[in-house]
């Protein structure tokens, strides 16, 4: 069998003013994508390795993928699209395909265009009409009517944070191969719920999400499901689209996938007053008085407090600048903690480069912050003694920078990528474990964090992830919407 590949990844986060370019992607083109692209927590991964295991031809064709950010460029998006589609053309051209699976984020938005999944599955059916074609998405995809009528067979992941994104590849694969196999067609039903939920409120460790997403585990090889996923959409997207979906699909049965839809659709409805934050939170001044007090008079250590408002993972900025001012404020206390405080990070190129140019043991003036968050961040200017620098980390390539202003360890990217990576620290000499506070622009803590924090809270800070959805002025989603409109009525 022969099946077509491929993949974008992006959440666009609409609050965040920054236009995503050609800087900020990853892009592994044809055969690429099976060598350098097998990245451990890629969905195409698990693609990839189900299909070569059931002894498939793999035809790939292009994987884009972004840390969360604003909006895509318009001309990058294009041109990524028209590479992707050639590279299918020409597939189709040297030989008969029998199926398309594809790894997509599902919340991926483009400058004028909107939601780009539903373009990108339309633009995929004109090349490749009549084959069986499924998605693996992200927990956080915005579902659509476009994508819906593209895509045969649709899995999200079931983890947040995201650990099961190589699985979810390989369970669209799975579909996929019993499409062929059977010879049936796969049926997908979506059930939509009036629903949008904090990123922060969603953790599959915690309720209702545990009990959520054990209902779909349970629904799965039932009746005929193949795959029953919730897809929470993103609440940093003021979209018309924005809703919770739940997504069924089936092998070659309709009606079981309308009903098992419809069943996931109310019981998700029936939780909704139960998504609370889960971890000990406060505004930003009240978490670093609390941080504070866990070291010095509960010898706590680490504490870890997450800039929440301002996580780049969600598609935030990295500049915004609130809690680093209640530091700021607040330095005496800070002073009198048994190690510096340290901050990771923000996104500031200038800032970066500055460090970069002077090197390490250069006292230099350096303003941080504030570059795209003008609302929530400002250029904050300090005094710093640069500590380490670092060209090319990562896949996206980011140079690093930490410096020390007094009391303060300052981790700076010159790229917009995640604080949640376990390897940036490590890369800059640091541990996080040496030192009793961390602040890390984060929401909930990724593994390498919780496994060591001794107390983890959560800064509702602001940003442009602003987990107080409450207070976004939101102009586009759809009303009424919970818990925007906590009163309101609906019927799945
Ligand atoms: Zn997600």
């Amino acid at each position: 069998m022969r099946i077509v590949i491929g993949g974008m990844n992006h959440e666009s986060n609409t609050l965040n003013p920054i236009i995503t370019g050609e800087d900020d992607f990853v892009v592994f083109r044809g055969a690429e994508m099976l060598e350098r692209g097998m990245l451990p927590y890629y969905s195409s991964t698990g693609i990839i390795e189900t299909l070569r295991a059931a002894g498939c031809e793999i035809v790939p064709t292009l994987l884009a993928r972004a840390v969360p950010n604003g909006v895509v460029s318009a001309a990058l998006y294009a041109r990524l699209k028209a590479e992707l589609l050639r590279r299918a053309r020409e597939a189709l051209a040297a030989g008969p395909v029998d199926g398309v699976c594809l790894a997509l984020h599902g919340s991926m938005k483009v400058e004028g265009l909107g939601c780009a999944e539903g373009d990108l599955l339309t633009a995929v059916r004109e090349v490749l009409p009549g084959v069986p074609l499924t998605v693996a998405l992200d927990m956080h995809a915005t579902i659509t009517g476009e994508m819906l009528a593209c895509a045969d067979g649709l899995v999200g992941y079931k983890t947040a944070p995201h650990v099961d994104c190589r699985e979810t590849g390989a369970h669209a694969a799975r579909m996929l191969l019993t499409a062929l196999r059977t010879g049936k067609k796969l049926r997908t039903a979506a059930a939509s719920v009036p629903v949008l939920i904090a990123g922060e409120k969603s953790e599959s460790e915690a309720e209702p999400m545990r009990s959520l997403i054990a209902d779909c585990r349970a629904a799965e090889g039932k009746g005929g499901v193949l795959a029953a996923s919730y897809l929470l959409g993103f609440p940093w997207a003021d979209d018309e689209h924005d809703a919770v979906t739940a997504l069924v699909t089936t092998l070659d049965d309709a009606q079981a996938a309308e009903a098992a839809a419809a069943r996931l659709a109310e019981g998700f409805w029936a939780r909704r007053k139960d998504f609370v934050f889960r971890s000990e939170h406060y505004d930003s001044r009240r978490s670093m008085e609390v941080a504070y007090e866990a070291v010095l008079r509960g010898g706590q250590r680490p504490v870890f407090v997450s800039d929440s408002g301002d996580n780049p993972t969600a598609g935030s900025t990295g500049d915004s600048t609130d809690l680093l001012e209640r530091i700021l404020e607040t330095m005496a206390a800070a002073g009198s903690l048994p190690t510096p405080i340290l901050y990771s990070g923000f996104y500031d190129a200038a800032a970066t480069a500055a460090c970069l140019a002077a090197g390490p043991g250069a006292r230099i003036r350096i303003e941080v912050g504030g570059v795209w968050d003008k609302v929530n961040g400002k250029r904050i200017p300090l005094e710093v003694e640069v500590l380490k620098t670092l060209r090319g980390f990562g896949p996206y390539k980011s140079d690093l920078a930490l410096v020390g202003h007094r009391c303060l360890r300052i981790v700076l990217t010159s790229k917009h990528i995640g604080f949640g990576d376990e390897e940036l620290l490590p890369a800059l000499g640091v541990e996080a474990r040496d030192y009793c506070l961390v602040v890390v622009k984060l929401g909930y803590l990724e593994p390498c964090f919780r496994s060591i924090a001794a107390r983890a809270i959560m800064a509702t800070s602001k940003g442009c992830s602003n987990e107080v959805l409450e207070s976004i002025p939101f102009r586009k989603v759809p009303r009424p919407l919970y818990p925007l409109d906590p009163d309101m009525e609906y019927r799945p």
